[in-house]
């Protein structure tokens, strides 16, 4: 779960957990879902991003797939919802950075932790 984290961003679990067909890897997994917001970034990179995104990651290979905010503040309620198989194929590939190897689930030009820009 690494590359959810990113580098200082804060990530908090939600009181959630559901079995599920993992859309990456096809095993049946417990999927965790993670509330993320308040994202750090290097001044030099004016990539600021607030707000709340929510994410669900499969516990098999640690795939994450953003939720919907909607269906993410749901869940941070406490309401029960199912994430269903189109849901959480929505899948986002994490990118890796060629230069540092740092991993991010996130939609970046650049790395943010290195500047280099991201393919
Ligand atoms: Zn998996
Ligand atoms: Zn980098």
């Amino acid at each position: 779960m690494f590359f959810i984290m990113g580098i200082s961003q804060k990530k908090k679990r939600l009181d959630y957990a559901q079995m599920a067909i993992c859309a990456n890897c096809g095993r049946l997994s417990q999927v965790e879902v993670y509330m993320v917001y308040q994202y750090f970034m290097f001044f030099f990179i004016p990539l600021f991003k607030w707000g709340k995104q929510y994410f669900a990651v499969s516990n098999c290979c640690h795939s994450a797939v953003e939720l919907p905010r909607e269906i993410g503040s749901r869940i941070e309620r406490g309401e029960s919802v199912t994430l269903d198989a189109s849901i959480l194929s929505g899948g986002i590939q994490a990118k890796a950075c060629d230069s540092c190897g740092f991993q991010t689930v996130e939609d970046f030009d650049y790395c943010p932790k290195c500047g280099a820009k991201l393919r």
